[in-house]
């Protein structure tokens, strides 16, 4: 091809992709109202909606008058965190907080399907909790006879039935426990839980505390986005919500209980229940999807599923980034005669690297020039073409974005505080991608208030709860303690 034919050529798909990621107003808007009804569909029955809105059993969130000691393990990926916290009631707040991150060996994430693996892994936990006990300070102190209680942040959907159990319903992010063996999964995946879809997370892990012989307890089981959510509410009461925006992608609220048809359970007296989402999963014929999208999932370890999930977490974005590029070297000879070998590896191309390109202000874009390079081993990149990686990137992220948006939107009119009630509604954010992704955080704001309208998005406030997820499950195992030390004031 010539080189005015293919630059010719990459435009015209670049025009279609820019196409078919269009998000105007009136789509963002259906968006969000399929987002309401099956929120709607998703509390009425069990199986009602691709949206599981799972009831946590979480109905006392954290007043900031909680008091005593209190653990929590964050479990996500490559690493979990172990956090202590003091908390000193209304008047001293959070007095001292003390965490501990550990990275999972290989060998325990990179497991089988057998049971004994499982073990290993809530074993290797319990023992680091053990020692992180045992290297407590004095400042840390636990009344006489108490028990040490534990809040268990498990950043996977699980089906619960009681605040301290639940089981897994599947894995999502690329976790797996069959596909192991698979090189090409081993690429992508972040890491390897050997814990298995139907078991009882807490009760594994409270086993392997026994046999550490350790005197601590789980008190609490929750998802990231209740953590985050029980973190955000702690410093301030107007917190309704919360997203998180990174790996995965997911988000919870606060409902009325008696909005609830299919909880049966007695009302709580507080008359409220957080819900997770779950909405990762969420599908709506008004997404717009692109066949870069189509073969993203159909060639996923989880096809059909969390497709909301695969157009906005950072799981995602750097990959579809790749595909397009990919389709771009092969039809557009965009990066010269051959296709750049690399750039058929998936999952080589990670939303870091996509942002550090995106956000290249270099008048000769040199960052993208190095990604390249360096990931990629693709060299001498004329500045129209990587103008052009830019484009792209830009297409994806606002995309991304702006559905986040649209999500965030869909629980705004299902609490009906979508038109202009003057109260504030804070919604609590957390995750790396909301964090990092200065350009996806900047859009995901603007396009709020492009859908709400200035005035209504002036009350609904987004605030980053930093590391909420962990110090949230330390609050809720406080607000919920069987020892109840709250102050009564
Ligand atoms: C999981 C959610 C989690 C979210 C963010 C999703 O893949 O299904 O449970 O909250 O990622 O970590
Ligand atoms: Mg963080």
């Amino acid at each position: 091809m010539r080189k005015s034919g293919r630059l010719a050529r990459a435009r015209a798909i670049v025009k279609e992709i820019e196409e078919k990621c269009e998000t105007p107003i009136a789509k963002l808007q259906l968006v969000a109202d399929d987002m309401m009804a099956e929120m709607h569909a998703g509390l009425a029955d069990e199986g009602g909606s691709k949206l599981k809105m799972l009831i946590t059993y979480v109905n006392n969130l954290p007043t900031g008058h909680e008091k005593g000691l209190f653990y929590a393990l964050d479990l996500g990926g490559t690493n979990f965190r172990v956090i202590r916290v003091q908390l000193g009631g209304k008047e001293q707040g959070v007095v001292k907080q003390e965490a501990e991150e550990v990275s999972i060996p290989p060998h325990l994430m990179v497991g089988s399907s057998h049971v004994c693996e499982t073990l290993e892994l809530f074993d290797f936990i319990a023992k680091r909790l053990a020692k992180f006990i045992a290297s407590e300070s004095e400042e840390f102190k636990l009344p006489e006879g108490r028990q040490r209680e534990l809040g268990f942040t498990f950043s996977f959907p699980v089906r619960q039935i009681s605040l301290a159990s639940g089981t897994l319903i599947k894995w999502t992010k690329g976790f797996s426990i069959e596909e192991t063996v698979h090189s090409f999964h081993l690429f992508f995946i972040n890491a390897h839980i050997s814990l298995q879809v139907g078991e009882d997370v807490v009760a594994e892990l409270n086993k392997a505390i026994e046999r550490q012989g350790l005197d601590l307890h789980v008190t609490a089981l929750v998802n990231d986005t209740v953590g985050t959510l029980a973190g955000g509410r702690y410093y301030d009461n107007d917190v309704h919500a919360s997203v998180i925006l990174g790996t995965g992608t997911n988000a919870a609220y606060v409902e009325r209980a008696d909005a609830i048809p299919k909880w049966h359970g007695l009302l709580p007296k507080s008359g409220e229940m957080v819900i997770n989402m779950e909405w990762g999963n969420f599908v709506s014929s008004h997404l717009p999807l692109t066949e870069y999208d189509l073969s993203l999932d159909a060639e996923s370890l989880n096809p059909g599923e969390q497709i909301f999930e695969k157009l906005i977490s950072g799981m995602y974005l750097g990959e579809i980034l790749r595909r397009v590029l990919l389709k771009l070297a092969k039809e557009a000879s965009l990066f010269g005669d051959i296709v750049p070998p690399k750039l058929s590896i998936p999952f080589i191309l990670r939303t870091p690297h996509m942002s550090s390109m995106h956000h290249d202000t270099s008048s000769d874009l040199r960052a993208v020039a190095s990604k390249l390079k360096d990931v990629l081993e693709i060299t001498n990149t004329t500045l129209k073409t990587r103008k052009m990686v830019v484009e792209i990137c830009d297409i994806i992220i606002k995309r991304g974005a702006r559905l986040s948006a649209a999500g965030m939107v869909g629980i705004l009119k299902k609490q009906g505080r979508d038109s202009g009630e003057k109260q504030r509604f804070v919604i609590a954010v957390d995750g790396g991608l909301f964090e990092h992704y200065t350009l996806f955080r900047e859009c995901l704001e603007g396009s709020l208030a492009e859908i709400l309208g200035t005035e209504v998005a002036s009350f609904v406030i987004i605030t980053h709860a930093n590391d909420g997820s962990g110090i949230g499950a330390a609050l809720i195992a406080a607000s919920n303690s069987q020892y109840s030390l709250v102050e009564t004031s």
